[in-house]
């Protein structure tokens, strides 16, 4: 196949979403198999991040979880170990998951755990920007 592209591991079926279910049935990413090489990553796996684990959220540059615990370290290990990869994989692009605190990239929620999404980027996605590689949302497909 072609060009490699990065996806959110919860996009293709796998269960690595926080309440141990994956994304698969509404996603269009899998489709995209045929055409390219996909690289499938779940950073917050990468940052050692049990699933099931609590929802977490964005908050005042941290990453909360829902019972306060400062889960800031585990979600930036997370960033770097899908920077890393990605670099050694020559990874041109990646189709992340939206909303997520990690994978997020153009909305995220608000840090009170009440539904509400706010413009922003999860830290993986930062990270990965930063270091010149473009990511895009599902929903953009
Ligand atoms: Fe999916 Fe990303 Fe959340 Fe992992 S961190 S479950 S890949 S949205």
């Amino acid at each position: 196949a072609g060009s490699r592209i990065g996806v959110s591991a919860c996009l293709l079926g796998v269960r690595c979403k926080y309440d141990g279910t994956s994304n698969y049935a509404e996603s269009s990413v899998k489709a995209l198999a045929d055409r390219f090489t996909l690289i499938p990553v779940c950073p917050e796996q990468l940052g050692g991040l049990t699933t099931p684990r609590p929802p977490a959220e964005i908050m005042g540059g941290k990453v909360v979880s829902k019972e306060g615990a400062d889960l800031t370290a585990a979600f930036e290990r997370g960033a770097e170990e899908t920077l890393a990869l990605f670099k050694l994989l020559k990874v041109e692009v990646a189709i992340l998951k939206e909303g997520s605190p990690s994978c997020g990239s153009s909305l995220i929620y608000d840090g009170t755990f009440s539904g509400v999404k706010l413009p922003g980027a999860g830290l993986t996605v930062c990270k990965l920007r930063e270091n010149g590689i473009p990511v895009i949302s599902e929903k953009a497909l």
